[in-house]
């Protein structure tokens, strides 16, 4: 079967996913849908141009049409943060969108996995549960995985290892809540807590400059793309080569470190499927703590937008 992904949204974050999806060989057919059509055409020839350095992949713009035989649907539509926002600041804008598109991919395609990029992810992850609970499984966000990416980086530098040797991992919001579970972190197979040049004040330092990356990103260029962009591919490569990887992607939580009725990231093993398993695991109890707090700002969110399970969507 030829593997397919439709991204929706060909501004900064879409096709920079296209980008890094080309440069990694991870599909065969790429579809770019925007509601800007001269913005897409433009996006879609600049990618083609490419191939040649990269390999064969039928890159395009598309129509809702290419969700049919797609395996996943990124979903990068809607407006980004502005100097001084914060990612909620988008939320009845995006949600509109959301609400709008989630039922036009579902129709197209019941089976197709859902990769929501647009922020805020994590209540518009619970936003397109709620109108769709029947397709939870397939409804992903990809959550902390850009700031676990980060935090991984600037680790990296500060104990001079490559970061891809560092399992260290943000959980629960995208964004201001966010907790770095430092408790679990490792270096390889060693305790990050017990590696030479560790300091609790440190590391919480870098974590502050983890999390605040994309306001400083944003104040000198407008917006984030190639770390997200290359994350997308990241995640789609591991559901369209079924890879079964562990990443901590937002998804609707059911009784998770107590935690029900939200969608947040906490590490997950995602493949063909969607996510195929959580990961048990012990924080320490002021993680712990952290962690429902975070649950409980995205609650509030949820709850004052109205985004309630009533809305199910029949198609
Ligand atoms: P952008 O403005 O460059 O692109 C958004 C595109 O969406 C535009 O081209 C616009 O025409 C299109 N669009 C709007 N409504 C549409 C609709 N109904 N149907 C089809 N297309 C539509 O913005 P961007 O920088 O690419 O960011 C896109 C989203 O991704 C934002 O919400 C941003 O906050 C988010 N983002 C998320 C992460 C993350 O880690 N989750 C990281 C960076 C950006």
């Amino acid at each position: 079967m030829s593997k397919k992904i439709t991204i929706i949204g060909a501004g900064f974050v879409g096709s920079t996913a296209a980008y890094a999806l080309l440069a990694k060989h991870v599909a065969d057919e790429i579809s770019l849908i925007d509601i800007n059509e001269k913005l897409v055409n433009s996006q879609v020839m600049d990618l083609q141009h490419s191939v040649p350095f990269f390999g064969l992949c039928k890159i395009k713009a598309g129509t809702y049409d290419d969700i049919k035989n797609s395996q996943v649907v990124v979903m990068a539509a809607g407006v980004s943060q502005k100097p001084g926002q914060t990612r909620f600041d988008l939320v009845k804008q995006n949600a509109r969108i959301i609400r709008d598109i989630t039922p036009k991919i579902f129709s197209k395609n019941p089976k197709v996995i859902l990769l929501m990029v647009t922020n805020p992810v994590d209540i518009l992850t619970y936003l397109a549960c709620s109108l769709f609970p029947q397709k939870e499984k397939q409804i992903i966000g990809s959550g902390t995985v850009l700031d676990s990416a980060r935090f991984r980086f600037l680790l990296g530098e500060y104990f001079k290892i490559n970061p891809q040797s560092i399992h260290a991992y943000i959980v629960g919001e995208h964004g201001d809540s966010e907790v770095p579970l430092l408790s679990t972190a490792t270096i390889g197979n060693m305790p990050i807590t017990r590696f030479k040049n560790y300091s609790k004040k440190a590391i919480l330092k870098i974590f502050e400059k983890a999390k605040n990356a994309a306001y400083s990103i944003i104040e000198g260029k407008q917006a984030t793309y190639y770390a997200i962009g290359a994350g997308i591919a990241q995640i789609c490569q591991a559901i369209l080569h079924n890879e079964n990887r562990v990443l901590p992607l937002s998804h609707l939580i059911h009784n998770q470190c107590g935690i029900s009725d939200v969608a947040l990231s906490l590490p997950t093993v995602l493949g063909d499927k969607g996510i195929v398993q959580e990961l048990i695991f012990d924080i320490c109890p002021e993680e712990m703590e952290k962690l429902k707090e975070s649950a409980a700002m995205l609650k509030k969110v949820i709850k004052k937008n109205n985004i309630i399970y009533a809305n199910i969507v029949k198609i």
